[in-house]
């Protein structure tokens, strides 16, 4: 008799975390730029927040997350009742999906786009995913989109910045594809990267979610805020979505989190000192590596898309060997973290010598 078996459906799970790695651990490289994590160490203020509430790890924290609740909704000038804080975005993302589509009911999303929206959907939730391909030029194709909604589409995501391809999505395509999706279909704006925009015509889901009862924002600390070892994320959502999601995932942030998150949001302007530095490296390297003849589109986030497409794995290897982990995506190109000016500089320095064409 076989043992107790897990559904089989989680077995893609599995071999998506084997895929991400390519069998190497993380600590094994010396730079790593694969996680789009931030570079820097802790703020000294964050760091003493999070101890500090290390002297009480014997008691649950705030089921509720209340006083962060409280902070990034003064911070984000909105009621309290349109949060919910959870376990990193993804974390957010995974009760949303749980929320809103039921067995069978279809969740939107471009691709290639962040990993986790099919996976979740089908495997955790048994929803159907519905991956509508990007633009050539790595875009949301919010036309095909538009045209993909049926009556069973629950969710959408649009992911801007776009996970891998840097891309924003625009604050006129934007309303144009909000007025054709139906009232019933709840749009979301996973804004992991929403720091580091700088186009000024990129949409702000912040201001988007003020105006249409139908939108959400999923933002998180891991990346800009340089909390992801936390998991700390959290959603703006219509009231009522809100509270679903907050009696989804109690206990969900521990106390660490909620303190560090909350003296994160205290420190937003050293935060954003650190994050220009990184969009200044960005342009650094986007310039460096167009010259040196690189297919690299200008990102609005804190990584590079390189669309090797066949070569990317031969690139990621040659990058492995130098030490520096990057994130390859099979057949359609490597995702490169931007981090510290040294671990960039190395990049560089790698992909100088990597000869584009071969046998010339
Ligand atoms: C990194 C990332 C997240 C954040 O994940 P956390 O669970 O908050 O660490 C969410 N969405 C996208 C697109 C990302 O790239």
């Amino acid at each position: 008799m076989p043992g107790p078996r897990p559904r089989p459906e989680l077995h893609s799970i599995a071999a998506h975390a084997a895929g991400r790695s390519a069998g190497v651990p993380a600590e094994e490289f010396t730079h790593l730029l694969a996680a789009n994590e931030n570079p820097y160490d802790p703020l000294p203020g964050v760091l003493d927040a999070a101890t500090a509430a290390a002297r009480r790890l014997n008691r649950y924290p705030d089921i509720g997350c209340a006083r962060l609740i409280a902070a990034l909704a003064h911070t984000c000038d909105l009621p309290p009742t349109r949060f919910a804080a959870g376990a990193g975005s993804v974390g957010v993302i995974q009760s949303l999906i749980q929320a809103m589509a039921a067995p069978g009911d279809e969740v939107m999303h471009a691709w290639r786009s962040f990993e986790a929206y099919p996976v979740i959907a089908k495997a955790i939730c048994g929803a159907m995913p519905v991956a509508v391909p990007l633009t050539d030029d790595g875009c949301h194709d919010l036309d095909a989109m538009a045209e993909r909604v049926t009556a069973r589409t629950r969710l959408i995501f649009l992911c801007t910045p776009n996970n891998p391809t840097g891309t924003a999505v625009g604050r006129d395509a934007l309303a144009e594809f909000l007025a054709r999706v139906p009232e019933d279909v709840l749009v979301v704006l996973d804004e992991a990267y929403a720091e580091f925009v700088s186009d000024k015509d990129a949409a702000d889901g912040l201001t988007v979610c003020r105006e249409h009862p139908n939108v959400a924002v999923v933002r998180t600390f891991s990346k800009a805020f340089g909390l992801a070892g936390l998991r700390i994320g959290f959603a703006v959502a219509p009231e009522a979505v809100a509270a679903a999601l907050r009696t989804m995932a109690p206990y969900g942030v521990s106390r660490i989190g909620q303190e560090a998150a909350i003296a994160s949001l205290a420190a937003t302007d050293d935060v954003m000192k650190r994050v220009d530095l990184v969009v200044a490296e960005r342009h650094r390297m986007e310039d460096a590596l167009a010259a040196r003849g690189f297919p690299v589109a200008r990102s609005q986030a804190n990584f590079l898309w390189l669309p090797l497409r066949e070569r990317s794995a031969e690139f990621a290897g040659v990058c492995a060997r130098a030490g520096i982990g990057v994130r390859v995506l099979a057949g359609d190109g490597v995702r490169v973290t931007v981090g510290a000016r040294e671990s960039n500089d190395h990049f560089l320095a790698t992909a100088a010598n990597f000869p584009l064409e071969p046998g010339r």
